[in-house]
């Protein structure tokens, strides 16, 4: 065998997808919902299951129930459904501790815009 490093530098852009992509960096949920059957797909679906293209923007509470979750070796990851949202999807749990059944979408920051759900704080405590 033989080792060779390979770099790789490259920007992604969002296209389509840009509403979403700035609602992960600031913790926002941005889901799309059709024009043609309401369905609300997060994260969004380009062409709506009935096969409408046409959706609008619209922000989640960014609150999710945790339906299954796994530990893996680089963490724990889990199949969610958002609040307000017709669809499922899976993401990283982000120190959320195995008992809790709820979760709350994270600011991933501008470096990377990643879905990933954290505990929640202070819904419980209103
Ligand atoms: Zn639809």
């Amino acid at each position: 065998m033989i080792s060779h490093h390979l770099g790789l530098d490259y920007a992604l852009n969002p296209g389509w997808m840009a509403p979403y992509v700035a609602g992960l960096s600031v913790g926002k949920a941005r889901a799309r919902r059709c024009q043609s059957c309401a369905a609300t797909s997060f994260p969004p679906l380009r062409v709506c299951t009935c096969g409408c293209l046409e959706g609008d923007w619209t922000d989640l509470p960014g609150t999710a129930q945790i339906l299954f979750r796994t530990t893996g070796l680089d963490g724990d990851f889990g199949l969610v459904h958002f609040d307000g949202a017709t669809t499922k999807t899976t993401l990283r749990l982000q120190a959320i501790p195995a008992t809790e059944t709820r979760g709350v979408i994270a600011a991933s920051g501008d470096d990377l815009p990643v879905l990933c759900l954290t505990a929640l704080t202070g819904e419980r405590d209103g």
